[in-house]
């Protein structure tokens, strides 16, 4: 079976070089080649001799994602529709985003990746939490969604680049495999991202959050809120159960955070669900002594039968937010018109959404009474 190159790190290719007989700072010109300069097959590796550009075209292989499809939005982002046909792994499909800033003075873009096929996390706003978990993706099929974006947008590359982990799947489920991406999306001779450009986006698995706490470089954490008590949480988000409030708070109050650092919370703000100037209230008293920002997400009508905030409710509450010291900035979802929300594409894809659609209604009827937020994802929006 050929050698995956994708996904391993610097040491991995020096070691692979070693024991081919190769000095080992052939194994980083390949991991420059592929990273950095993005070369995808072994004959556009000039950096290398012919013998070894041989050898690796014998031995070795660079399973790139396959953009299946391509949705171009009305304000300039195009969302990927990617399989995954990794040797040994189930082919699986995931989506990818390339949002270009639209500002006059635009400097940079940003890409939301999928960490897993799937997820089983359950969020009830989330269509992808109706796919379940296909599987987990590997740090190359992670890195490659990055790889595949930007050299689709090769012509149109603003200086700066932005990637959030807030696609299909939760993030600290895959722990290792994201982790490894990162690395590589982080090292400034690998796809030389700056860590501040890198934001991991997570429902709330506490062990997680400690334990990126403890790696030296990490991506910034982004924790998805979107109730401001336990009973709405529990209600849109079962994780709460494992993970209540009180214990992912604090998790965040002892993630170790540079001066300069904090957190991001993530509010979905569903019309009369959790939009209230009390909800606003208890968000605040919830982050003190937390450095953070919240973006508020107003929800978007879509597939799904939920309610959107109005404007007024979305300002007051930005406004008790910031009148408590909090900042709260008012995001709006990109690419609303390609279907924007995660897991929207892999859907109809498997052509399975009017089946679900009517599966989610029938649920939604018989959990009526009970306190019901509307249902869907909009964890990439920025
Ligand atoms: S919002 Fe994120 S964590 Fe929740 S089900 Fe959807 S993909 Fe999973």
């Amino acid at each position: 079976m050929a050698i995956e190159l994708l996904g391993k790190s610097a040491d991995e290719l020096r070691a692979l070089a070693a024991s081919w007989g190769e000095p080992a700072y052939r194994g980083s010109q390949i991991y420059h080649a592929l990273y950095a300069e993005r070369r995808f097959d072994f004959a556009g590796m000039t950096n290398l001799p012919a013998a070894l550009r041989e050898k690796l075209s014998a031995e070795a292989r660079i399973t790139m994602p396959r953009i299946v499809r391509r949705y171009h939005s009305t304000d300039g982002s195009v969302r990927y529709l990617l399989a995954l046909e990794s040797e040994g792994a189930a082919p699986v499909q995931v989506e990818a985003v390339f949002m270009p800033d639209t500002k006059e003075d635009a400097r940079r873009q940003t890409i939301c990746i999928s960490t897993q096929a799937g997820c089983a996390v359950d969020c009830r706003f989330c269509l992808t939490a109706v796919l379940g978990l296909n599987r987990n993706l590997s740090a190359g099929e992670i890195v490659g969604q990055v790889l595949v974006a930007l050299e689709d947008q090769r012509e149109h590359l603003l200086p700066q680049t932005n990637v959030v982990l807030m696609g299909q799947g939760e993030p600290l489920l895959n722990y290792d495999a994201v982790m490894t991406a990162v690395r590589i999306l982080l090292d400034q001779r690998g796809v030389g991202i700056a860590p501040k450009h890198v934001t991991l986006s997570t429902s709330g698995i506490v062990p997680g959050i400690e334990r990126l706490g403890r790696e030296k470089v990490r991506p910034k954490l982004a924790i998805s809120l979107n109730a401001s008590t336990d009973e709405q949480r529990d209600a849109i988000m079962p994780i709460n159960r494992k993970y209540p409030l009180a214990v992912l708070l604090d998790a965040c109050r002892n993630y170790p955070l540079g001066p300069n650092e904090w957190i991001t919370f993530e509010y979905v703000m569903l019309g009369g669900f959790n939009d209230a100037p009390e909800d606003a209230r208890r968000v605040a008293k919830l982050l003190a002594n937390i450095p953070s920002k919240v973006n508020l997400i107003p929800w978007n009508p879509g597939e799904l039968p939920y309610k959107r905030p109005t404007q007024e409710s979305v300002e007051a509450f930005k406004q008790v937010l910031m009148d408590k010291g909090v900042f709260a900035f008012v995001r709006i979802s990109r690419g609303q018109d390609i279907m924007a929300a995660c897991g929207q594409l892999a859907l109809i894809e498997s052509k399975e959404i009017e089946t679900r659609g009517r599966e989610i209604k029938e649920r939604e009827t018989k959990e009526r009474g009970v306190l019901r937020p509307p249902r869907r994802a909009q964890n990439d929006t920025l």
